[in-house]
């Protein structure tokens, strides 16, 4: 006896889902060799630490037992959180990890956003904000940056508008523009959302910033238990393969966020590697005097060819391309070097490059030479 079709399961799904398009990542570096028909790949796509994690994590995840991958984690990072809360002046219970700075936003959105409710960020920086927002069925709205910079007063703006904007989202310094508010300006704009709004601060780059205008967000948290701080592993520190990141807020704010936290989603080993690698500081030194180097290097060659440049703070930098991003990507990739085409972060014909080791600079140089010259 046939059964009748079953309905379409799409009919399950909601609205805000259906029109949802899955993000596709890179495939791996072995299959885009084989693609390409390329025997070296340098992929400066993904603002990963060419230096790798610090030496004492390295050990860390050496000295780990295999037996100990049979045994759940701490559920909560018992350790990291202290370590994490000496570092930064605060509190264990202040601290809340995540898989990944992304898990963390997810949390963020979960605890404070029902779907018809909005958040507000820049329309160029880092997607994942307002993509968790529009598959959870909440409104992105996305203020155009204003000479590559976020702007405050087109921000408060958007969430004045009515009262369904729940989170603003600062990216700082901003992905892909490197830009970056002091704290003055951080300050300033907190009195004026005076706590209408949660504000998230990602400092995924602070560690690449040395200088001593940069927002002490811990600080600012006393005076506006709306602040909300993200940190990750996964770029100064060398970890992004490990999946950890975090966030700190007051402890009031931290006890509502951790109510949607999935406890165990951050490994034995991410914890034990993010342990031993928080706050090492000559490895920070070595990694951003790197970062130093090939920024002068990169953006003194892109010049040189007649590409304007973005190269402000970060372990990253833009060219603006005569050509179509999507096709300087496909002919870089030929050549063995994986940048990111900008189109999806709303830069069309613009490029980020990872900075890097002298050698992957050099052959993203060469590659563009024969990419414009030609
Ligand atoms: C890379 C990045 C993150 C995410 O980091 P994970 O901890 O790897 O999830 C968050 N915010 C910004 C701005 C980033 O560039």
């Amino acid at each position: 006896m046939s059964q009748p079709a079953p309905p379409p399961l799409t009919r399950l799904v909601p609205e805000h889902v259906r029109r949802f398009t899955a993000y596709v990542p890179s495939p791996p570096d072995e299959e885009l060799k084989r693609l390409y028909r390329i025997d070296q790949l340098h992929r400066l796509n993904n603002n990963e630490n060419p230096l790798g994690p610090p030496p004492a994590a390295v050990a860390a995840l050496a000295g780990m037992a295999p037996a100990q991958h049979a045994l759940y984690p701490s559920g909560d990072g018992f350790f990291l959180r202290r370590r994490l809360a000496e570092l930064h002046g605060v509190e264990p219970a202040q601290v809340l990890i995540g898989n990944g700075a992304n898990e963390v936003i997810a949390f963020v959105i979960k605890a404070f956003c029902q779907p018809g409710d909005a958040i507000v960020t820049a329309d160029r920086t880092f997607a994942v904000y307002e993509w968790v927002a529009e598959f959870s069925g909440i409104e992105a709205r996305l203020v155009p940056l204003r000479d590559h910079e976020f702007d405050d007063a087109a921000m408060l703006a958007a969430a004045r508008a009515d009262d369904r904007s729940k989170i603003l989202f600062l990216c700082n310094p901003n992905n892909p523009t490197g830009t970056w508010w002091d704290g003055a300006r951080l300050a300033r704009f907190l009195d004026a959302v005076a706590g209408r709004q949660v504000v998230v601060v990602d400092e995924a780059y602070a560690e690449f910033v040395d200088d001593p205008a940069f927002p002490d967000a811990v600080a600012l948290m006393r005076r506006h238990p709306n602040l909300v701080v993200f940190r990750t592993f996964s770029k100064m520190w060398g970890l992004a393969g490990l999946r950890i990141g975090y966030m700190i807020g007051a402890p009031e704010m931290t006890d509502i966020v951790r109510r949607t936290a999935v406890v165990y989603s951050v490994g034995g080993a991410a914890q034990i590697a993010a342990l031993a690698a928080a706050g090492d500081q000559a490895h920070r030194a070595a990694t951003n005097a790197l970062m130093d180097e090939a920024r002068r290097h990169v953006a003194a060659e892109m010049r040189g060819l007649g590409l304007p440049v973005l190269a402000n703070a970060g372990n990253f930098l833009m060219v603006r391309l005569p050509m179509s991003d999507t096709i300087a990507h496909r002919r870089l990739l030929a050549q063995g070097v994986m940048v990111r085409a900008m189109t999806g972060f709303r830069y069309p014909n613009h490029l980020r490059l990872s900075l890097s080791h002298p050698a992957a600079m050099e052959a993203f140089c060469r590659a563009m030479h024969g990419l414009v010259k030609r």
